[in-house]
């Protein structure tokens, strides 16, 4: 299965990827509504390290686990791996327990701006015709969506 990976000495800080996945899980899918009208959670986050001479980033999103801590952990079922092992957060079954945002070893789960429910990447899977949108619009290539395999030979 592929997977986002980040790459962290590509990453230029330009949040371009926070800024398409807020656009793909808006319901307007308009990438000005999304930011002005609807308060979306993005899914990826970009940290910002400070270092003595230099900043650098590092991108947090879902590793997909095979064995995923936030899955055993929601009391509501509304965390699910689904056939194609894409761990899914169902809104509607969440009941904003948090249970999953304190597992996660990865600190990829994270409370929703509304405050309801929870915010995860889910590939795009049901936006993006295929395609992850962080991945398509980092400017920098920094982000990329592959298998294991492919990965470890890109580190
Ligand atoms: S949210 Fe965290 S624990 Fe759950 S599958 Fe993603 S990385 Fe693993
Ligand atoms: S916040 Fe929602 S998805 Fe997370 S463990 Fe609680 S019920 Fe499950």
């Amino acid at each position: 299965m592929k997977k986002i990976y980040a790459f962290e000495r590509e990453c230029l800080g330009c949040r371009l990827c926070e800024v398409y996945c807020k656009t793909a899980h808006s319901k307007s899918k308009d990438i000005i509504k999304a930011h002005k009208q609807e308060n979306i959670t993005s899914a990826i986050i970009i940290e910002e390290i400070l270092q003595p001479k230099a900043v650098s980033y590092f991108a947090l999103q879902c590793r997909h686990c095979a064995s995923p801590k936030c899955v055993k952990a929601c009391i509501s079922g509304a965390m699910y791996r689904d056939e194609k092992g894409i761990v899914h957060n169902d809104k509607k079954r969440c009941v904003s327990c948090m249970s999953c945002v304190l597992v996660c070893p990865f600190g990829a789960v994270k409370k929703s701006n509304d405050g309801k429910a929870v915010s995860k990447c889910d590939l795009c899977v049901d936006y993006g015709n295929g395609k992850s949108l962080c991945v398509e619009n980092c400017p920098n290539n920094a982000i990329k969506l592959l298998n294991e395999d492919e990965a470890e030979v890109l580190k």
